[in-house]
């Protein structure tokens, strides 16, 4: 039975995750301190013979009693609201949880995966983005906290693959969404359902014209399962090709839902990317993967939740 530790395992990724090594037969043990992740992710699995929670810093150093077959590093706030009210941790678990990460990992003679992200790309200047594409960041901007934590986490993983021989794998996964995600967390998402379901102003920011490609959070855990039971060292984008405007993800988002609301165009943030599409031939000719549900289905499932989420508030 695979032994797998997931830092960050609370979150809304990270949890998805657990649920699926779980299923897969693996013993996971789940790091998080709650910065940005819930208990009520992780809730129903506290009970199983197979998981572990251990609330942690992850920049702070960490001992694990007996083997480790896999690590993911997917601890990071995540949402640029998160990011943005918390810099430095982001900085720091980018930086000081990657090493400790990969510390671990070499300790145990393990392999890592990295939750890289479509961010180190910035706001590209090629389209769409491969993974050969250096990216065109602002390391001084409000966003540069976690594109260079990223980046800087990257480049360490691999300086742990060449100099120590670490078996590391690197995902840059593009924008997700799913059940889970924070009903506040400011991701477009989960704000346009909320805005749409109480009849309030969708709030699009900029003219909208700027683009995501969202993939369905199911599709993302396969892609990152497939890459981590691969022996692929080099990084490997795991997204939708399915891009859209924002202001037209605000228009299906009010369809779905039957909803009265308007939209209302708001200052667009700094350093706001203006298009963002993952060229995945990579994912399809080393992983055989691609994404398998719908943008619409994924918004169908989504909706579900934030019903239930938006319920439980009141
Ligand atoms: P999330 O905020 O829901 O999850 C992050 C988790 O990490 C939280 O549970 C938080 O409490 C935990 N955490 C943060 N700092 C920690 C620390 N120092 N020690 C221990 N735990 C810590 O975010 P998410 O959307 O699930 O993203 C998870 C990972 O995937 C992140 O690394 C993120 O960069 C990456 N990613 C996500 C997306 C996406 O669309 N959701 C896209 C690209 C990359
Ligand atoms: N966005 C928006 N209104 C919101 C939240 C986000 O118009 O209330 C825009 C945001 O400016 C960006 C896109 O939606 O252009 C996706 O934002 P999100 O925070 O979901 O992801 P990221 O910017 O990290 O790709």
């Amino acid at each position: 039975m695979p032994r797998t530790l997931i830092t960050g395992g609370a979150g809304f990724l990270g949890s998805h995750l657990c649920d699926r090594l779980v299923a897969d037969g693996h013993e996971v043990i789940c790091v998080d301190n709650f910065l940005t992740g819930s208990r009520n992710n992780i809730a129903h699995l506290l009970g199983h013979a197979r998981f572990t929670l251990i609330e942690h810093d992850i920049t702070r150093p960490i001992t694990i009693d007996g083997p480790l077959d896999y690590l993911l590093h997917f601890a990071s706030p995540a949402s640029p609201i998160d990011y943005l009210r918390l810099p430095i941790q982001t900085l720091k678990v980018g930086a000081l949880g990657t090493h400790v990460a990969l510390g671990l990992t070499k300790h145990k003679d393990a392999c890592i995966l990295l939750a890289s992200t479509s961010e180190i790309y910035g706001d590209p200047t090629q389209h769409p983005q491969n993974e050969r594409y250096w990216g065109n960041v602002n390391p001084v901007g409000l966003r540069g906290v976690y594109d260079e934590a990223k980046r800087f986490a990257e480049a360490m993983t691999m300086a742990y693959h060449r100099y120590h021989g670490v078996r590391t794998r690197i995902a840059r996964i593009f924008n997700t969404f799913g059940p889970r995600m924070r009903m506040e967390d400011g991701r477009a998402l989960p704000t346009f359902m909320r805005q749409a379901l109480t009849h309030e102003p969708i709030t699009v920011y900029g003219s909208g014209r700027q683009t995501r490609s969202f993939a369905y959070v199911d599709d993302t855990v396969e892609g990152i399962v497939r890459l981590l039971l691969s022996d692929v060292t080099q990084p490997v984008n795991i997204g939708s090709r399915d891009e859209i405007t924002i202001i037209d993800f605000a228009r299906e988002i009010i369809a779905l839902t039957g909803s009265a609301s308007t939209i209302e165009c708001h200052p667009l943030p700094e350093d706001d990317p203006k298009n963002r599409q993952p060229d995945t031939t990579l994912a399809k000719q080393l992983l055989d993967w691609e994404p398998a549900i719908s943008r619409r289905e994924g918004l169908k499932r989504t909706l579900v939740y934030v019903k239930q989420a938006l319920c439980a508030e009141r």
